[in-house]
């Protein structure tokens, strides 16, 4: 499993009855804080227990405690969680003790962080440039605009445009990005001094945004155009090599990323499954974004993609198939019973014309549900699991498809003892929200939600949500506009 929260935590499509609802009293989880030790004797015992009484007394723990917290699909009323020092979860549930600090958040939700499972952050900068009518305009075409994005790119660029969006993102709601990361070296192919010196940008950046971070180094070996020499590194076992390497000089989750099959040999797949599974990274990879690229795979392997890696790598459940939105029946199956994760990144796909993925087939069939901002075009969670919803109307021609409480408890972050808290709160008098009983909030949010509605992102205890500086996108735009 991934080292934190979504990728799916659950199937989206897992229903929890209301006459499941317990109270709060026989929903509390109260787990005691970890490391109780066996038997001391009794001068250690007593040691311990006034440096426990002095650590508390200098630094009781936070209970947030709002309106009410989403647990398991749902909101319940009356609980709240209680937060250490560091930041980490010690209880949920009801306020533990006298010693602990409450923290009201009067006509607040609360609920754990969304997490941004595939994102390109300096694709953020096409927002806005790239929509106004044209024949013939294609993902192709918009691929063109990106890529002369991707020429103008310098560390210092990348950097400022990553902590304008990663502060986006924080802004939205999310609490953690994996960054599908390909704009690895100089214009002309060669490396930086440093071979990381881009990734080096992104962390600095994530952690002005404070954002958790999780870098998915992208494999890009077969370079047919300029452009994609940024991209590539000698073959696979080098790219394998360099995101090893990095992943020991970081403290941050690194995986790999085999691009998509037009980049990646079937083979090259392998290799990176191989490293991925044999290491605890996660893998992720564009799978069938666009028909032509489902035709290209079986003109030239005589197969379709995703059917293609499943019987050439060893897919698990660390592997996630961002857009599978060209899947075949055969291949939803596969997908599903391996348990991979699928990745939607609905408002992308629809900008870019991609087409409608099968979702709740996909779903149905056993695959974990994962949601990303891609190319920015929006970052808003709630627009993302809205027209994952309204795709599926449209598609099947019915309503209620997908369940509100089991998209929001598959997006979001585990929220779990000993992890730490990422956490948001939903101002429940918001127009967007306003009216919804507290078992109505999840269909409220997923329906109608809009950013304005997040009142609070927290890191711990604190609330870090600001509007990321207009200044600093002036900072970006400047020279080239
Ligand atoms: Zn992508």
């Amino acid at each position: 499993m991934p080292p934190d929260g979504a990728p799916g935590k659950k199937n989206a499509l897992q229903i929890t009855s209301s006459s499941k609802s317990p109270s709060p009293t026989n929903h509390e989880i109260i787990r005691q804080r970890h490391g109780q030790g066996p038997l001391y004797s009794i001068s250690e015992a007593f040691f311990r227990f006034t440096i426990q009484w002095v650590a508390v007394a200098l630094m009781p723990m936070i209970h947030l405690q709002p309106d009410c917290l989403f647990v398991e699909n749902r909101f319940v009323a009356d609980m709240g969680i209680t937060i250490d020092d560091d930041g980490i979860v010690q209880h949920i549930g009801t306020v533990p003790d006298e010693h602990t600090r409450v923290v009201k958040l009067a006509g607040q939700a609360l609920m754990p962080g969304f997490v941004n499972s595939h994102s390109h952050v300096f694709q953020r900068l096409l927002r806005g440039r790239v929509e106004a009518a044209t024949p013939q305009a294609s993902f192709w075409s918009w691929r063109k605009h990106m890529y002369a994005l991707v020429d103008s790119l310098t560390p210092e660029r990348l950097g400022l445009i990553a902590r304008y969006t990663f502060m986006e993102m924080v802004w939205s709601g999310y609490t953690t990005v994996r960054e599908f990361h390909y704009v690895h070296h100089n214009a002309d192919g060669t490396p930086y001094d440093d071979p990381h010196e881009m990734v080096y940008r992104l962390i600095a950046a994530a952690n002005e945004a404070q954002i958790n971070l999780h870098l998915l180094r992208v494999a890009y070996p077969n370079a047919e155009e300029s452009t994609q020499r940024r991209f590539s590194d000698p073959d696979i076992e080098q790219a394998i090599a360099i995101t090893d390497d990095l992943r020991n000089r970081v403290s941050i989750p690194v995986g790999i990323a085999p691009h998509s099959i037009r980049a990646v040999s079937p083979d090259g797949f392998r290799r990176c499954l191989e490293w991925a599974n044999h290491v605890g990274a996660e893998c992720h990879a564009h799978i069938a974004e666009q028909p032509k690229e489902v035709a290209w795979a079986q003109e030239t392997y005589g197969a379709r993609p995703l059917q293609l890696i499943a019987d050439t790598a060893p897919l698990s459940t660390a592997f996630t198939a961002v857009h599978a939105t060209h899947l075949n029946e055969a291949e939803i199956q596969r997908a599903g019973s391996i348990g991979i994760h699928v990745c939607f990144c609905p408002t992308t796909e629809a900008n870019l014309g991609d087409g409608v993925p099968r979702t709740h087939d996909i779903l149905t069939a056993g695959a974990q549900l994962a949601i990303g901002s891609d190319s920015q075009t929006e970052i808003d969670p709630f627009a993302e699991l809205r027209l994952l919803e309204y795709n599926e109307r449209n598609r099947l021609g019915r309503r209620r498809v997908l369940d509100p409480g089991a998209l929001l408890e598959a997006s979001t972050e585990s929220l779990d003892i000993g992890k730490p808290a990422r956490l948001v709160t939903i101002e429940q008098g918001h127009p967007s929200v306003a009216g919804a009983s507290v078992s109505e909030l999840p269909s409220a949010l997923v329906m109608s939600g809009q950013r304005g509605c997040i009142s609070g992102v927290y890191r711990g205890a604190t609330n870090i949500r600001r509007h990321p500086p207009a200044s600093l996108m002036q900072e970006i735009i400047a020279p080239s506009d």
